[in-house]
């Protein structure tokens, strides 16, 4: 029996694949305690780990920073990130001498749980839920002008963050010393070592595992007509009204079904009377709808394309971000999808016709679920993760 603390950012695509392996964890009669947020306490009690609350330690945002966060700057993101770590320091310090963890397992953003590992001497096991990002995986990722800009002219304000964690006792080179794989840290990866941008540039540090889910649904695409679903996500670029009205246009009196999953920040009542082929929620059970799904719109999550792929479902792809621009160019490179280039009412309505009528995306699409489910999932990170520190 080990004790494993679990840490985690306030993220739905970051928390989701932990659950599945603090389950297992749990079921092998390990203690997990999870540091997460309310938002995700139900989640995380459902598997059998403690839940801790870390809610009173998230900063107040300015108006600018919020609209950063909003932006997905990864100046404003890191910055908060190492607020909230300073605010948790001594809680932090409290918890690690009370609870004494045997491993810490913490995502690989999550810097108040990598930075504690580090500061309490604790073998720690990194939860990867995008590709595991090293020199030359990186190059999948083609920032845009304005990331770029963001990055470059948010270095100073960041090094001046970073020089608050020393007199707390967390030695931190650089940022990118924080956030960039290395082979030297024992690392779970959520995908298969096919997948994997070059998955042989990474070390015996590294498990890739395949796609962390609890649902053991298989796909089943039987029915009367093709179901297309439509996400942008949990995060906020998923506040895109504009764009989920242009896909009801172009498939309203398309032969097909259409689930939109529109998130918090959009009102599903905005669009007026739908057309009877489509249906929209703030929120749906992802898994549940791509087993049935012949065509997925979606902003390029890891999860969203894992969990897409692990179904079955071949894919449109609409990335925001330079991660979402890699996990795409990886879909296509492996024939499972397409880019919506052209994101017009006709745009869209000629790319989902291109993917439903061609059988050589779902063709793809099933080679990589079952490359997916050839992996080990939950039960490797598990075995990994109580056999850590790899030597
Ligand atoms: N998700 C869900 N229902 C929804 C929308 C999303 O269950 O209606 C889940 C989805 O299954 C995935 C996660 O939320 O596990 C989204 O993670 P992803 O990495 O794709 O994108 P993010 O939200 O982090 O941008």
């Amino acid at each position: 029996m080990k004790k494993i603390a679990f840490f985690c950012i306030p993220a739905h695509g970051h928390t989701n694949p932990m659950l599945p392996v603090a389950a297992e964890l749990v079921g092998r009669g390990n203690v997990v305690r999870f540091y997460s947020f309310n938002e995700f306490e139900k989640k995380i009690t459902a598997t059998g780990a403690e839940f801790v609350s870390c809610d009173s330690y998230l900063p107040k945002l300015t108006k600018q920073e919020e609209l950063g966060l909003k932006n997905v700057s990864t100046t404003e993101m890191t910055i908060q990130d190492i607020r909230i770590t300073l605010n948790m320091d001594t809680f932090l310090d409290k918890e690690f001498k009370a609870f004494c963890p045997d491993v810490v397992y913490t995502d690989s953003v999550c810097f108040w749980g990598k930075l504690n590992a580090w500061k309490h001497n604790v073998p720690m096991v990194v939860s990867t839920s995008t590709f595991a990002f090293n020199r030359q995986s990186a190059q999948y990722m083609r920032n845009s002008l304005k990331e770029l800009a963001d990055m470059i002219f948010g270095l100073p304000r960041i090094s001046r963050e970073l020089k608050k964690l020393k007199p707390y006792g967390y030695s931190v080179e650089s940022v990118l010393s924080l956030i960039q794989s290395d082979n030297k840290t024992d690392s779970v990866v959520y995908t298969s070592r096919r997948f994997q941008p070059y998955a042989e540039s990474f070390s015996e540090h590294y498990v890739f595992v395949g796609p962390s889910v609890f649902s053991k649904a298989k796909p089943n695409k039987d029915k009367a007509r093709p179901l297309v679903y439509i996400s942008m996500g949990t995060v906020i670029i998923n506040d895109r009204r504009d764009f989920y009205g242009k896909c009801i246009e172009a498939l309203r009196g398309e032969n097909v079904d259409v689930i939109i999953s529109c998130g918090n920040s959009v009102d599903c009542g905005a669009f007026g009377a739908l057309p009877k082929n489509v249906q929209i929620y703030p929120y749906v059970n992802q898994l549940d709808v791509l087993s049935r799904a012949d065509a997925f719109i979606t902003h390029c999550g890891m999860n969203s394309v894992s969990e897409s792929l692990y179904m079955a479902t071949p894919l449109l792809l609409y990335p925001q971000t330079s991660e979402q621009r890699a996990v795409a160019r990886r879909t296509v490179e492996m024939g499972a999808g397409v880019m919506l280039t052209d994101d017009s009412v006709g745009g869209i309505r000629s790319a989902v016709r291109e993917i439903l009528n061609n059988d050589k995306y779902r063709t793809a699409a099933e080679e990589c679920s079952a490359d997916f489910r050839s992996c080990r999932g939950a039960a490797g990170a598990v075995e990994f993760i109580e056999n850590a520190p790899h030597f």
